[in-house]
């Protein structure tokens, strides 16, 4: 284990914004990540994991070891009459494991189709598209304490997910090297097909009981014709949150932004398409030098050759001042923000 110095950090984030990390080194396995966190123990230094970077923003560069996670392995623990659990190591491609479990006949992940990023990060901000949230499927995961090289498990109530949340972007931040993911998937063909452009798709394709296949098909579908492909254009998916209000808020809201959509959530507040309202304040398409908004995606943040997360982070803060003057509502940036 030799971390390599003043590594470049541009073709490790989706935004392929330039930066550079103090110590960088590959884990792939779990002797690799004790020794990296003993090395940096020793030296003081932060450390942090990095799965496929979409979703981080490098607003410069990181004083810190970080960990690119690529261990590999997914691995059947039990069987039963219709579940089975799979072992999964952080650093597998997400999308490829998505895949890999339809074709095995293990279903409750097609919704989940085309999320970039690593098997070990799905956790952080409990990913979630279609309708469907990674904690729908989680059992409990592995972990390495940062601070004194640890195993600890976490279940689900451990996990305290949310929308987009949990308590590694909360009180556990920064503090534990997810290392393995346990799933509990069904043998039988589930399918939940209930999001509306889901449903309108099926609908438009006159397809009235669609199969586990046909769900994932749709989603990888739909996902390749709305969302810019980092490869070409480089992103972070989704910038914001979409914006969780009190019926109070909400009401106050209806007042100015007249139109927009909300969608109910258990606990009796509001969810408002983010997207919308940046769209409505005039910044879809929004270019300044090379960093912009897309023109298709109001809630896509593009890094158009500037490859500087500063300016990226100036924009956003912008749209962010724009949405806050016009409507009164506070938006949250997604992705994790590092080196600013
Ligand atoms: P990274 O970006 O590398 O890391 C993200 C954070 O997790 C960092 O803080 C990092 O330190 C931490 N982390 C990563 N791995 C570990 C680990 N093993 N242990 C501890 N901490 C770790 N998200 C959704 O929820 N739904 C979507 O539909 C969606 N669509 C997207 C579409 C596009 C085009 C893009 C670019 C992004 C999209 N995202 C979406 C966001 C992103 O794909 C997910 O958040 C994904 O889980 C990030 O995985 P990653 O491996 O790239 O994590
Ligand atoms: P969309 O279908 O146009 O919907 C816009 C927004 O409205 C979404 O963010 C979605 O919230 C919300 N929404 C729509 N119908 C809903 C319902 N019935 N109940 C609750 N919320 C509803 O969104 P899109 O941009 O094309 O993305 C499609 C899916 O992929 C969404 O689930 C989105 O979250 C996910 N995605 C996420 C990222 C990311 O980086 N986080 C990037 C691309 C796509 P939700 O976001 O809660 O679903």
């Amino acid at each position: 284990m030799q971390p390599r110095s003043g590594a470049p950090l541009q073709g490790y984030n989706t935004l392929s914004l330039d930066a550079r990390a103090e110590a960088f080194v590959e884990i792939d396995t779990d002797r690799d990540l004790l020794d990296a966190l003993a090395w940096a123990r020793d030296r003081q230094l932060p450390v942090v994991p990095l799965g496929e970077g979409s979703n981080v923003v490098l607003a410069g560069d990181l004083d810190a070891l970080v960990l690119h996670m690529a261990s590999r392995g997914i691995e059947v623990l039990e069987r039963a009459d219709d579940t089975v659990i799979l072992r999964v190591a952080a650093g597998e491609n997400w999308h490829q494991l998505v895949t890999w479990c339809l074709d095995a006949g293990f279903h409750g992940l097609e919704n989940l189709a085309l999320i970039p990023g690593t098997a070990g990060a799905a956790p952080i901000q409990n990913i979630g598209a279609y309708g469907v949230e990674f904690d729908s499927v989680f059992l409990r995961l592995h972990a390495v304490d940062m601070v004194d090289g640890s195993a600890r498990v976490f279940d689900r109530k451990a996990c305290a997910f949310g929308y987009r949340d949990s308590v590694f972007k909360g009180g556990l931040r920064d503090r534990l090297v997810i290392t393995a993911v346990e799933l509990q998937l069904s043998t039988r063909p589930v399918v939940d097909v209930r999001y509306p452009s889901l449903s309108d798709f099926f609908e438009m394709a006159g397809v009235a009981a669609p199969a586990p296949q046909d769900v994932y098909d749709a989603v990888v579908s739909i996902r390749s014709s709305r969302l810019p492909d980092p490869l070409l254009e480089p992103n972070a998916g989704s910038f914001f949150k979409n914006p969780v209000l009190t019926p109070d808020e909400m009401r106050k809201l209806a007042v100015t932004a007249q139109g927009i959509t909300c969608y109910p959530q258990p606990d009796g507040t509001l969810k408002v398409p983010a997207a919308w309202l940046i769209e409505r304040c005039g910044w879809k398409g929004h270019r300044r030098g090379g960093t912009g908004i897309h023109d298709r995606h109001a809630l896509v943040l593009v890094n158009h050759g500037d490859n500087d997360g500063g300016k990226l982070l100036a924009l956003a803060a912008d749209v962010a001042a724009s949405v806050r003057e016009t409507y009164g509502v506070e938006l949250e940036i997604e992705p994790r923000v590092y080196g600013a």
